[in-house]
């Protein structure tokens, strides 16, 4: 086996570990769109990327697939720790991310519905729609400002939403919304990126990064030390493994896929408690996530196991609210690890003359990664 630096041959030494200007650290949305944006800035450059997992990467392939700029009650929570203004420059970050992810991929070849979105709101969440319903005209206003898009949000009643769901009161469409295949946005990622000239390389955890002002130096597992002139680390739920002074902790989301369900009658992307749940279609199957919330401490780890908590939790809100009563199996069920911190806007800044992070992307790295990979390729040529 050869592993280490000194048991390559000289070609492989020539392409992946000699003259490497820019090594990015993770291979999902915002470390694949850093690397291409950058090779578009500096063809010339050899510019690797890197990734612990032999497949996929990270969140980016483990996600619900929305394409979404902020449902109601994810607003009026964000509010509460943020101004108006912060909060609407985040709907416009994810509106231009999701604008500038089409230009970049051809998204009819991810799967791309413009299915358009709902938040629900059932017996019990009659609180929640009081602190929203008033709230709505202004964000509508706020998101054309934002986004250009009239009428963003539009309450309906059940009746008119047509969504068959038990227990439901009240209801917002989002009509702008979407859902992509996130696997195969993945994939066209790393082909646009490999058909540039940027090798995607595998298997490789860096556990340590050493700088001395004119290299990175990068420790890893089991590949011996690799060098390189700047690394953008794109790490985002696992980075305080790596940098554990920055305000980036990980959390975990778990979802469930059902077997087919013959006969739904619904489509969409559906919202609910402020995000933290979440449910779509994958044919006739339904994918549904999150529920963090109700064990916010146990699920701040980036273990990707499932526990019985949430898995529970998940499947009660399937039976009783999507399927009225109906048991259905389920076929799949994994993890996926977000990055998140005391604010919700990613961090993005060059922490000396080698080193640039773009990390914390939430639950929203669909929509915002892309906006920050350009932005994170423009910062390593600065
Ligand atoms: C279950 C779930 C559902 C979600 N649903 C949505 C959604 O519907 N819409 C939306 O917009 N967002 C959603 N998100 C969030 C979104 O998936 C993330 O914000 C986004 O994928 C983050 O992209 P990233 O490139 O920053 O990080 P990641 O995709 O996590 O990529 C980071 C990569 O870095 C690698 N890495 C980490 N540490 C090391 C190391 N030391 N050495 C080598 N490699 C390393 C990892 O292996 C990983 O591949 C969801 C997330 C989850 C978990």
């Amino acid at each position: 086996m050869q592993r280490t630096p000194q048991q390559w041959s000289y070609w492989e030494k020539d392409l992946f570990l000699d003259g490497i200007e820019v090594t990015v650290l993770g291979a999902g949305i915002v470390g694949l769109t850093t690397a291409i944006f950058l090779k578009r800035l500096r063809p010339d450059w050899k510019i690797q990327v890197l990734d612990q997992w032999t497949i996929g990467g990270g969140a980016t392939t483990r996600n619900a697939g929305f394409a979404c700029f902020g449902s109601p009650t994810e607003l009026v929570s964000d509010l509460t720790t943020q101004d108006e203004a912060a909060t609407f420059a985040l709907v416009k970050a994810r509106w231009d991310g999701l604008q500038l992810l089409k230009e970049t991929v051809d998204m009819q070849k991810a799967d791309y519905v413009p299915c358009g979105g709902y938040e629900l709101f059932f017996s019990e969440d009659e609180l929640a729609w009081a602190d929203t319903v008033d709230q709505i005209p202004r964000f509508n206003q706020l998101a054309h400002e934002a986004t250009g898009v009239k009428n963003a949000y539009q309450i309906k009643t059940p009746a008119e939403s047509g969504l068959p769901f038990s227990g439901l009161r009240q209801v917002v469409y989002m009509p702008h919304e979407a859902r992509i295949h996130p696997g195969k946005m993945h994939q066209l990622l790393v082909a646009q990126a490999i058909n540039m000239g940027v090798p995607v390389i595998r298997g490789v955890e860096v556990e340590h990064i050493h700088t001395d002002g004119q290299y990175a130096q990068m420790t890893t597992t089991d590949h011996g030390i690799l060098r390189t002139r700047q690394i953008v680390v794109a790490t985002n739920g696992f980075t305080r493994r790596l940098l554990p002074e920055l305000d980036v902790q990980p959390a975990r989301n778990q979802v469930l896929v059902t077997e087919p369900v013959p006969g739904l009658t619904w489509d969409g992307t559906f919202h609910y408690q402020e995000g933290y749940v979440y449910f779509r279609r994958i044919g006739d199957r339904i994918l549904l996530g999150g529920m963090r919330h109700i064990d916010k401490m146990a699920e701040m780890t980036d273990d990707l196991s499932q526990t019985t908590v949430i898995q529970e939790a998940l499947e009660h809100f399937l039976f009783k609210r999507i399927l009225s009563g109906k048991k259905v199996a389920i076929t799949d069920r994994w993890s996926g690890i977000l990055g998140v911190g005391a604010q919700k806007w990613p961090i993005l800044k060059r922490l000396d003359n080698n080193i640039i992070v773009a990390v914390r992307m939430g639950g929203m790295g669909v929509a915002l990664g892309t906006g920050l990979g350009q932005q994170a390729a423009a910062l390593t040529i600065s």
